[in-house]
């Protein structure tokens, strides 16, 4: 790999050694954006974060790994454990994660993972103001896209429903929930002000509690669950400590019917961790018989649907994908972002593709689970489990 091992492992504070060996394990990437190198941490390495980015530019700008965000079973006492006083209750959207930094005068949208996304960089600059980069270059603006029409979470959102042409609509949207500078986050209000003064989106609190005031926290959490959203992120006001997610019986059934229609491609401790989930959020709730049975229920449909669905479609001859719409200005910015895919070792088919008014294109991408539909397809053809 053509890169500076000295350079980097004095911006970066890792040994040599240690850089070495990673980039052997293949731990560590070299990537290319146009004509931007960088290189990305796959996995942790020392205090290096998952999905930490280094541009092999003059400055080295590096970009941080965003952190792991720890869960709370229970709510209390958890809450009145962890927190130092006051804690501030977010809602946590159900996208995924972006950073958008700016580099060598280059707004960029990079995943958690730490890869430039050409969707999302392009996106962005339809979504954010990105002024705030000019007279802050140093920051990362953390936020997570959501909407139907994006290739990674697609779950749709009323408020970023918009009009992309006469006629076309897309839905999608960025909401900042994070200022950071190195590994350190803006205090909440402080973070909310900036991007208030720039008409940044962002995700707005839904209220400021005491950490003793558990219940108000927790008809929070019911509300969102009957409005069919994921969950909170709890934060202390001034990020002395790390925030952490609670989630709703919603979102535990949505992610369980994911998991059973790509049964053999999504972890059994994808399953497992929503199940138990449930298991403590019964508990934390006093839920009664009837109570009771209504969740046992609708987890029991979750389940049991899309896995039959799934047997069915093999079954019947048909691939096992999940769809994404997406639309791109123009031929070029759906191709760049195919071979994107590509790169990422995402297999995918074009189902879908139309030029639709003012050249823009939309298209339907599938995404192949492909041990689902081979593991299927082998028992129904009489294989042992
Ligand atoms: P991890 O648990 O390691 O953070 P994950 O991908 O499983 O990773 P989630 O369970 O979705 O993550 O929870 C963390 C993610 O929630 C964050 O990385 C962020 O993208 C997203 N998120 C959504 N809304 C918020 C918010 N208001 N504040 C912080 N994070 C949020
Ligand atoms: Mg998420």
């Amino acid at each position: 790999m053509d890169i500076d091992i000295s350079k980097v492992s004095e911006r970066l504070n890792l040994e040599e050694d240690i850089l070495r060996s990673a980039i052997e394990r293949r731990v560590i990437s070299l990537c290319k954006y146009r004509d931007i190198r960088y290189i990305v941490f796959k996995k942790k390495v020392r205090h290096v974060e998952r999905g930490t980015v280094l541009f092999l530019n003059e400055n080295m700008d590096v970009v941080m790994g965003y952190p792991k965000i720890r869960r709370a079973l229970v709510l209390d006492p958890t809450v009145k454990k962890y927190f130092v006083d006051k804690v501030v209750v977010e809602e946590k959207l159900n996208g995924y994660n972006v950073r958008v930094v700016k580099i060598d005068g280059n707004v960029l949208g990079i995943t958690r993972g730490g890869r430039v996304c050409p969707f999302t960089t392009k996106k962005l600059l339809k979504l954010l103001d990105t002024e705030i980069l000019k007279d802050y270059p140093g920051i990362t603006l953390c936020g997570e896209m959501v909407g139907l029409n994006n290739p990674y979470v697609s779950h749709y959102y009323p408020e970023v429903d918009r009009e992309i042409c006469e006629g076309i609509r897309e839905n999608l949207g960025l909401f900042i929930f994070d200022i950071r500078e190195g590994s350190n986050s803006l205090p909440v209000e402080k973070r909310i002000e900036l991007l208030e003064a720039y008409r940044v989106p962002h995700v707005k609190p839904l209220g400021v509690f005491k950490k003793e005031e558990v219940e108000e926290i927790k008809s929070i959490v019911l509300k969102l669950d009957r409005e069919g959203r994921e969950g909170i992120v709890m934060k202390d006001p001034d990020m002395l400590v790390d925030p952490i997610k609670y989630t709703t019986h919603y979102t535990h059934c949505q992610d369980l019917s994911v998991a059973f229609r790509y049964t053999f491609d999504l972890g059994i401790h994808f399953m497992f961790s929503r199940l138990v989930r449930e298991g403590y959020q019964s508990y934390e709730f006093k839920e009664g018989e009837e109570e009771l049975e209504k969740r046992a229920h609708s987890i029991g449909r979750s389940i049991i649907y899309s896995m039959v669905e799934s047997i069915w479609k093999v079954a019947r001859g048909e691939l096992i994908t999940e769809d994404f719409e997406l639309y791109f200005e123009n031929e070029e910015d759906l191709e760049e972002f195919l071979k994107y895919l590509k790169e990422v070792h995402i297999s995918y088919v074009l189902k879908e593709k139309e030029v639709l008014k003012n050249s823009i294109f939309r298209v339907v991408i599938g995404k192949v689970y492909p041990s689902t539909r081979d593991k299927i397809k082998s028992y129904l053809e009489g294989s042992l489990w």
